[in-house]
């Protein structure tokens, strides 16, 4: 009789759950997967998809204002929230059952509860289910909204709550300024919201090129977000019929809604870890090696709760490793090198390697190739909005470090960026390539000339 009721037990189904439980018990392994809310987690449930799904809602402002130039008359345009949300549920409902009929079919036992771990090897479910022992533990929990401390907290909602809202509030302040606030920010914009932004840092998307944080800066702007740097809340009231956010600086703005958009903590603190002596880091985050392996010797963990690159292909990228070094005898670490990444605002960012200031902190020496220009399309519809393309050269091997790009499709070119940087491309390589005209990702392939920081001009401190 074997010692354990199953090889593999996971406690999370979302990204890297749902794949680790499938692949393991593909290779043979007996594997069971607790979930306490829906089948699909974060990335499908109230993250990347139904996210994307609103993005793509919101665009159609900026698409009918755009075909007046191209001869269409668009009258009587009205857009309806509860449409919209509906059928994004309905997707978000179809996902859900793609994932569960994936478990299924691979012979993966589901129990739909909270999981915590009793010790190395038991995991204690609760509603009712008897406890399980599993030879292998992966947590794979994810991670959750993180909402500051300050008075009147309980009033605010955080990009989990978007998803379920009935009916689009006139207004909105959304508290933070990274890639989920950015994103909910053009979403709501896009589908008529007023919206503000308050950021208590100097410029949004922290830790991406400047270039970028600039130019989407600029561009919402334009588009009529009122973004405020160097703004922290006091506290927020709720008024009669709308809540009012007190800034720390003085002064206040009123909304319909505020939401937090400022970071998420890994889901660590309610599966009693320590018990176990499984190490936690200084955010929660369960500390792990290149192989995912834990403090203990047969718990590992993966995705979001690991708090190394918080992105759906990671999660699953971490859990092919996972299976692959367990369950299939081939020892993986994980490779987070060259890892695209996108900002789903309106306009779009896509960016792959090292921004321009992290390639200096390095203390390599670096070329910089930028270009800045209205896209074709923009010349018809009237649109006065620049598209921004950078690179980041290492001078001494004339490798791209870095490629970085503000406007429209920017996530699908950096997808195909990503395979050149991670192939080792090179400047003269890029210069190589034939171009695919006319697209604004010709670009990339016909910079010709680095750019220089303007000189200061004597006597004035305004930069040419
Ligand atoms: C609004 C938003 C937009 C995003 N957009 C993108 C994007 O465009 N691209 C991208 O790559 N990434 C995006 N992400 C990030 C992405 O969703 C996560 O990186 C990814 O889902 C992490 O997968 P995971 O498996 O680690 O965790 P999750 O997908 O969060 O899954 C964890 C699961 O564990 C369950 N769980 C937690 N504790 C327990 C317990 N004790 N017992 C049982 N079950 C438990 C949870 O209910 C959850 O279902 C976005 C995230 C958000 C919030």
């Amino acid at each position: 009789m074997a010692q354990y009721d199953y090889d593999l037990f996971v406690i999370g189904a979302g990204s890297g759950g749902v794949r680790a439980a499938r692949l393991a018990a593909e290779l043979g392994a007996r594997v069971g997967i607790a979930e306490e809310y829906r089948i699909g987690g974060t990335c499908v449930i109230r993250g990347c998809v139904p996210k994307k799904l609103l993005v793509y809602g919101s665009h159609y402002r900026t698409e009918f204002a755009d075909a007046r130039g191209y001869g269409w008359t668009c009258n009587d345009l009205r857009f309806d929230w509860p449409t919209l949300i509906g059928n994004v549920r309905r997707e978000v409902d179809r996902l859900n059952g793609v994932y569960t009929r994936t478990l299924e079919r691979a012979g993966v036992a589901r129990f739909m509860t909270h999981a915590v771990l009793e010790d190395a090897h038991m995991v204690h479910l609760g509603a009712g289910n008897a406890g399980v022992s599993a030879k292998t533990i992966l947590i794979a929990t994810g991670s959750h909204p993180m909402v500051p401390e300050f008075p009147g907290r309980e009033h605010v909602i955080s990009s989990n709550q978007c998803f379920e809202l009935e009916q689009l509030p006139g207004s909105i302040v959304i508290i933070g300024a990274g890639y989920i606030g950015m994103e909910f920010a053009s979403i709501f914009r896009g589908c008529g919201v007023a919206v503000t932004v308050l950021y208590r840092g100097n410029q949004v998307l922290r830790d991406f090129d400047g270039d970028l944080r600039d130019g989407l800066a600029e561009a919402l702007r334009n588009r009529g977000i009122d973004l405020r740097m160097d703004t922290d809340v006091a506290s927020v009231e709720k008024e009669r019929d709308c809540y009012r956010v007190h800034l720390k600086r003085g002064g206040s703005v009123s909304a319909d809604l505020v939401m937090v958009a400022t970071g998420r903590v890994p889901t660590t603190s309610s599966l009693e870890l320590e018990r176990v002596g499984v190490a936690l880091g200084p955010n929660g985050e369960i500390v792990v090696d290149e192989f995912s392996k834990t403090s203990v010797e047969n718990i590992y963990a993966v995705g979001d709760v690991t708090d190394r690159k918080n992105l759906t292909p990671v999660a699953i990228h971490d859990a092919n490793a996972f299976a692959e070094t367990l369950f299939n005898n081939k020892p993986t670490p994980v490779d987070y090198s060259f890892i695209p990444t996108a900002v789903f605002s309106e306009p779009e960012i896509g960016t792959v390697g090292l921004s321009e200031e992290k390639a200096r902190g390095t203390g390599a020496a670096i070329d910089i190739y930028k270009t800045s220009f209205r896209p074709l399309r923009s010349m018809v519809s009237g649109r006065d909005e620049k598209m921004l393309m950078k690179l980041v050269i290492d001078m001494k091997t004339d490798r791209v470090l870095g490629v970085h790009i503000l406007g429209p499709d920017a996530a699908e070119i950096v997808q195909m960026a990503a395979i050149a940087l991670r192939l080792g491309v090179t400047k003269a390589e890029l210069d190589k390539t034939m171009a695919l005209h006319p697209s604004a990702a010709e670009e990339l392939v016909t910079l010709r000339h680095k750019w220089e920081a303007p000189t200061p001009v004597a006597g004035s401190d305004a930069a040419a």
